[in-house]
């Protein structure tokens, strides 16, 4: 007999709800679950005090895939933002990422032939760093190290640089340029009116069933549909039999202030080991939203374990070994397909997310 659905997709995140509008636009009858009470996993943003706050910390979009901007562009407005971030190390500010406005704040130097040569002066020979605190002073030399990388890094890992593999640090570009935008992307902006209402029309035709865990009632609901679509921890769904992954989470204390500008911009990370958060974003400086109050998160580091939100997968050997048995049984399943940033293990931006979900859905 054929079930209720065609498809149960676990987890109303962006791989979910992509496969959601492709499915349903295919024809397909669906039922989207999560265990959160709402939509938009990690992308989730709630309106206070007229401000669009990311309850899950900031999500720039930004892609030079055009399919996938075109997707996006179908169901909202994007404003023309463009991603900075300044640096607060013992009350100084520096721009980041790493470019002439750094280097000028940093030494007082104007031309990149004079930062080059500092940044050359600063740099130790080590021919084979065998670890991050290495790999940054053969690059990038030790006052952006001290000042910069070492503080943040080691409050965001919890650990000693030295005990941190080099490969962290090896996404870190050095500009000889007063360019401080973030990404290189063709396109990049923030929703006009936050994430979630591009979820709520992802979603149109689905139906939707919130606070509720795949785990807490999995005989019913792998019964209800032909297929599942799972986008939840893929260690959790074999009950971690080979083994927990790990994540870094954070944890975010939400505030609103009655002032009406804070600190000036989106994104100030705390550089200084001393201070214990990382950063703190004031929302409404993604999208010039007009309040005489603002709303700040401030990000903090914490232990992990299975009790905490799993944010950033950790892909390194160790949690790829693992991460890679959980794969090969998952290629046995019939009508179980695994998809997105924790069924897949991996650290996936936004665009990536959306690319991989519509490649999936053009397969199936
Ligand atoms: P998720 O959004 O995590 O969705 C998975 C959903 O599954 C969740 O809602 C969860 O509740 C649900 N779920 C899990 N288990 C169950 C269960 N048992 N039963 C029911 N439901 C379940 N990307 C960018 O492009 N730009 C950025 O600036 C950016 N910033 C980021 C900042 C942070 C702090 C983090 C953590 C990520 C950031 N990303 C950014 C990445 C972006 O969040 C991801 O690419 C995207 O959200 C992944 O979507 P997903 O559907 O795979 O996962």
């Amino acid at each position: 007999m054929k079930k209720e659905y065609d498809y149960l997709i676990v987890g109303a995140g962006l791989y979910g709800s992509v496969c959601a509008r492709q499915l349903t636009e295919a024809g397909k009858k669906v039922l989207i679950i999560d265990k959160r009470d709402h939509i938009g996993g990690n992308c989730y943003t709630e309106k206070i005090e007229n401000i669009n706050v990311q309850k899950y910390g900031a999500h720039i979009f930004h892609t030079s895939n055009e399919k996938v901007w075109n997707f996006v562009n179908k169901f909202i407005k994007f404003n023309n933002y463009k991603h900075a971030v300044i640096a607060n190390y013992k009350d100084k500010i520096f721009s980041l990422p790493f470019n002439m406005w750094t280097f000028n704040q940093l030494w007082g130097v104007n031309t990149p032939e004079e930062a080059v040569k500092k940044i050359e002066e600063q740099k130790i020979k080590i021919d084979n760093p065998k670890n991050l605190e290495e790999q940054a002073l053969s690059s990038v030399g030790s006052d952006i190290y001290e000042k910069l990388i070492k503080g943040y890094t080691e409050k965001q890992w919890m650990k000693d640089c030295r005990d941190l593999p080099v490969f962290i640090l090896k996404r870190l570009p050095i500009r000889l340029t007063f360019d401080n935008n973030y990404f290189f992307d063709k396109y990049q902006g923030m929703p006009e009116n936050g994430y979630t209402e591009f979820f709520e029309k992802l979603l149109i035709g689905s139906d939707v069933k919130l606070s509720e865990d795949y785990f807490n009632n999995r005989d019913y609901y792998n019964d209800v549909a032909e297929n599942i679509i799972y986008t939840g921890p893929i260690d959790k769904f074999y009950d971690y039999r080979f083994g927990d992954l790990e994540y870094r989470p954070l944890k975010f204390d939400t505030q609103i202030l009655d002032k009406e500008n804070y600190q000036g911009w989106s994104v100030v990370n705390y550089t200084d080991k001393e201070i214990p958060y990382t950063r703190i974003i004031e929302h409404k400086h993604f999208n010039n939203d007009v309040s005489p109050k603002t709303v700040i998160s401030i990000e903090y580091p914490i232990e992990w374990d299975r009790s905490q939100e799993p944010y950033y997968p950790i892909n390194d050997d160790k949690n790829q070994e693992i991460y890679n048995k959980y794969k090969e049984l998952s290629k046995q399943e019939k009508n179980i397909f695994f998809g997105g940033r924790l069924a897949e293990y991996k650290y996936y931006d936004m665009h990536q997310v959306i690319e991989s979900a519509l490649d999936f859905c053009e397969k199936i």
